[in-house]
């Protein structure tokens, strides 16, 4: 028998698994049983844990953020503008990130995250002003130091304004340097397997800051090291006109030419594809990180995400950056799919239960992953865990779907790979309250520029 410990997660008020009824039990960092109604765990030397007052999930996964967004939320100059005019309000802002600062806006949005039952996050870094090279190793950082599963990306940029494209000069990097810079992340922090706490991909940002050279040449440095690619794809309006423009082409289009229309690519957004290239999506196995605050905040249009699993899209679930949400709750992100994908497709295809699947198991899917997003025997133990005992549940029915009706913000408990990382609605360890003092200072100076 192992000698790492076991735990029964005892008889939750509700569980998002069949034949769990009376809990799950997890030994080390799997689950490796689930409890049905009417009997009793059959591991002798487990712990028990009683659930009876929580609501236990997969812990929820995000495949679509931009952490150093979290110190520029709200900001006044970008207010009330759609993507292209938002991200030329922003893009000089950013331009003066530093390495301190960028520390403090990661912390801040994985500790939103984990406590609002997010334990799986990618992150999509493209900013690599002067002095900022080490970017994803100051992320690999915080993640290790909270616990949280990560997949995050090297982002890119280095079509300026000089040649043709939509970011200042001062906010892109050559194609050289982003390609040694992103082998060099994948070597050093990209854990391949089951159970791996810290994945790498590569993201070029969007049709509109990069070259076709670099898309290509991502997309074959990623196939040589076995690592997965993600950019934003058909978000907007705009973009369709800027490819038809510069490439003659529609987005997809674009992409295919670039050789990244497979399945080792997850894309942001994909709202403006039509019939036809929602089919060539789904034939290829490409999979779309959904994200509706930012889309009703930018006011992009609505992602068809009925229409897309209809026809074999996986479809998960994405914050995105705290510029255009403005904020990094994924148990929210999950009501507001449910209600915008509801209002789009009605009552008969769209429940509440959709829209927890798109945060957990399909989310998986688009960062790669068999190990994660569903309670059963084999899978990771990462687990969110609510309590009903604030006034916007009382009286509430159906615990599960009080949890996506009712507004549930805030875990009470979160697990990841068997590991405590909230407990009574607190990271142990971390003291929010200076996080935040530090981080709003460090988001004024930013905005400021002084
Ligand atoms: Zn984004």
């Amino acid at each position: 028998m192992s000698e790492e410990p076991a735990l029964w997660i005892k008889d939750p008020l509700a569980i998002l698994a069949d034949g769990a009824e009376r809990g799950i039990v997890l030994r080390g960092n799997r689950i490796v049983e689930l409890v049905p109604t009417g009997r009793t765990a059959n591991t002798p030397d487990a712990k028990v844990f009683e659930a009876g007052e929580h609501v236990v999930l997969p812990g929820l996964i995000n495949t679509h953020h931009h952490f150093y967004q979290t110190l520029t939320r709200a900001v006044p100059a970008a207010l009330d503008r759609e993507l292209f005019p938002w991200l030329d309000a922003l893009y000089p802002i950013w331009a003066r990130l530093t390495p301190d600062a960028l520390d403090l806006g990661v912390t801040l949005a994985m500790a939103e995250l984990i406590l609002s039952g997010c334990t799986t996050t990618t992150d999509h870094h493209y900013v690599f002003p002067g002095g900022l090279e080490d970017s994803v190793d100051i992320e690999v950082a915080a993640a290790r130091r909270l616990g949280l599963r990560v997949l995050l990306t090297r982002g890119s940029m280095n079509l300026s304004q000089r040649d043709g494209g939509l970011p200042p000069d001062s906010v892109v990097q050559d194609e050289d340097a982003i390609l040694a810079d992103s082998e060099r992340v994948v070597t050093r922090h990209h854990e391949a397997g089951e159970g791996a706490m810290v994945q790498i991909a590569l993201a070029p940002c969007s049709p509109f800051s990069v070259t076709t050279s670099l898309m290509q040449k991502t997309a074959a440095l990623a196939a040589r090291l076995g690592v997965r690619l993600h950019t934003h794809l058909a978000e907007t309006e705009d973009e369709n006109r800027f490819c038809q423009e510069k490439y003659n082409c529609r987005p997809l289009d674009y992409l295919e030419d670039c050789g990244w229309l497979d399945d080792r690519v997850w894309l942001a957004h994909g709202i403006h594809f039509n019939d036809t290239e929602i089919k060539r999506l789904a034939r290829a196995g490409t999979t779309i990180s959904h994200c509706p605050c930012s889309n009703q905040t930018l006011a992009s249009g609505t992602c068809p995400v009925c229409a897309m699993e209809e026809a074999g899209v996986g479809i998960g679930l994405g914050v995105d950056g705290s510029a255009s949400n403005d904020g990094s709750n994924l148990m929210q992100e999950v009501r507001a799919a449910f209600l915008l994908q509801r209002s789009r497709y009605g009552v008969k295809r769209v429940s509440h239960t959709d829209a927890l699947r798109w945060a957990t198991k399909g989310s998986a899917a688009c960062t790669g992953r068999s190990d994660i997003g569903e309670i059963a025997v084999g899978k990771m133990a990462d687990l969110a865990l609510f309590k009903l005992d604030e006034p916007r549940f009382s009286g509430a029915g159906d615990p599960l779907a009080a949890l996506v009706l009712c507004g549930a913000h805030r875990a009470d408990r979160v697990m990841v790979g068997g590991r405590w990382i909230v407990e009574g609605g607190e990271i142990p360890g971390l003291d929010l309250p200076a996080l935040i003092r530090r981080h709003s200072a460090a988001a004024l100076r930013l905005q400021s520029g002084h």
